[in-house]
């Protein structure tokens, strides 16, 4: 008798990726393992937005109400000139978002994502996460793809129908579609701290007016964003300037001097917090072109950083990660008797979206990190925009729904 195709999905990383393809594919009844190369699942201090194009899947997928209670629902993203602390812009959040957008914007800690993530997973019969794993190599067959995990210095080999390439930026699974695009520095680092939003250096920052909202404070060459987490007990504090090269890890260390002379033009009051907010931790900004390809037709396809890596300037890195999830999940579903043609049709379906969204993140960097004219100009643009018009603005990004919840 015929050997029959495995429907077994086999996923390398459990980040915000891999985790919610994990749960996409479990719905619908597929039995999926992720390896995951970290022994222990630690998450940097660090906040993470999560727009309504992204929460709406996390609610469908069951996520969404362990979430909330440590994540903060914010009433607007507030734009401002950094040098004066002047608004130059604002898009209603809060319950207006959730009635534009039908799913909340929220921002949480990106350990508070993870739990709620991670006991979803648990509690999932269907999904088995092993730690301590690395998915090292895979081949592809007629009857599904081989996959190699390295566990405890000894490889096992995994069959799936499918390989999903979690694995993020520094992916050792990308090299495995042939074509694949390389990942590269993008010249820009990114600042981060939480700090507890009763600090001395959060009460400051409530008294320019930051509480409860988004806040993107702009500046030539950098801009710094800050925004309530933990329920509001603290705040994440994200700035962004030029800087070199350094280890690939989310937790480097700067010379706070390179921040200082960023913010130099910036208020008092925000120039304070380089030396106030403590020790930042600092992550080279690396990109991964959306040209792809993505996919093997023989069953392998790469999905959030992995596949695409943005920088953050339009917040929508962990948002395309998860809309891949569940986008490949379905379209596995409806296409069962071919797995290629499946992950063709997907393919081009996300590659127009991703590519939308990595323009908006450049368009973003320029404007924000603009000088001189460019940035007067910014700023009177901004200034006669009313809230409803920037809202409409974001429409094509923040309304997006995936098929499953079109329905
Ligand atoms: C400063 C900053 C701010 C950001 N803010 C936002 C935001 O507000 N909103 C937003 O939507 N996005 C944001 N992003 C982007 C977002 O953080 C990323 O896009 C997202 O975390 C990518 O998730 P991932 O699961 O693809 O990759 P990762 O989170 O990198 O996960 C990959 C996992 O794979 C594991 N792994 C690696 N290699 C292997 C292997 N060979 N085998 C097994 N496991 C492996 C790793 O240990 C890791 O756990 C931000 C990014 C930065 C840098």
């Amino acid at each position: 008798m015929a050997e029959a195709r495995t429907r077994q999905i086999v996923i390398a990383g459990a980040g915000i990726a891999g985790l919610t393809a994990a749960l996409a594919f479990a719905v619908r009844g597929y039995p999926v393992r992720v390896f995951e190369r970290a022994s222990r699942l630690d998450e940097v201090g660090a906040g993470i937005q999560l727009s309504p194009n992204a929460t709406g899947i996390l609610d469908r997928l069951g996520v969404l109400p362990g979430l909330r209670p440590a994540a903060v629902r914010p009433d607007a993203v507030v734009l401002r000139d950094a040098s004066n602390l002047a608004e130059l812009g604002r898009v209603q959040l809060g319950a207006a978002a959730e009635w534009r957008w039908k799913a909340p914007y929220l921002t949480a800690h990106r350990a508070d994502l993870q739990s709620a993530l991670l006991a979803h997973v648990a509690r999932e019969p269907g999904i088995e996460l092993v730690t301590g794993a690395t998915v090292r190599d895979a081949t592809q067959h007629p009857l599904g793809v081989a996959v190699s995990v390295e566990i405890a210095g000894r490889i096992s080999q995994i069959t799936g129908m499918l390989l999903i390439g979690a694995d993020g930026v520094w992916s050792e699974t990308r090299r495995l579609v042939g074509g694949a695009a390389k990942s590269r520095f993008s010249g820009q680092v990114a600042w981060r701290r939480t700090i507890r939003a009763e600090s001395p250096a959060g009460s400051s920052l409530a008294g320019i007016g930051i509480g409860g909202v988004v806040t993107a404070f702009l500046a030539p060459g950098f801009h710094m964003v800050a925004y309530p987490v933990r329920a509001g007990a603290a705040l994440n504090l994200a700035a962004f300037t030029r800087g070199n090269a350094m280890a690939e890890t989310w937790s480097g260390r700067m010379d706070t001097k390179v921040l200082k002379n960023a913010m130099r033009r910036a208020a008092p009051a925000l120039q304070k917090l380089a030396d106030d907010a403590g020790e930042w931790l600092v992550w080279p900004l690396h990109t991964v072109p959306p040209a792809g390809p993505w996919t093997a037709p023989g069953g392998i396809a790469l999905i959030g950083d992995a596949a695409h890596a943005m920088t953050p300037f339009a917040a929508q890195g962990a948002a395309m990660a998860i809309e891949d999830a569940e986008t490949l999940a379905g379209h596995v579903l409806a296409q069962p008797g071919s797995i290629a043609e499946a992950l063709a049709a997907w393919e081009k379906e996300r590659r127009k979206r991703v590519e939308h969204v990595t323009r908006r993140g450049s368009f973003n960097r320029m404007a924000w990190h603009a000088a001189g004219p460019v940035a007067m100009a910014r700023n009177a643009i901004l200034r006669m925009r009313t809230p409803e018009k920037l809202a409409t603005s974001l429409d094509w990004l923040y309304g997006w729904k995936p098929p499953a919840l079109k329905l």
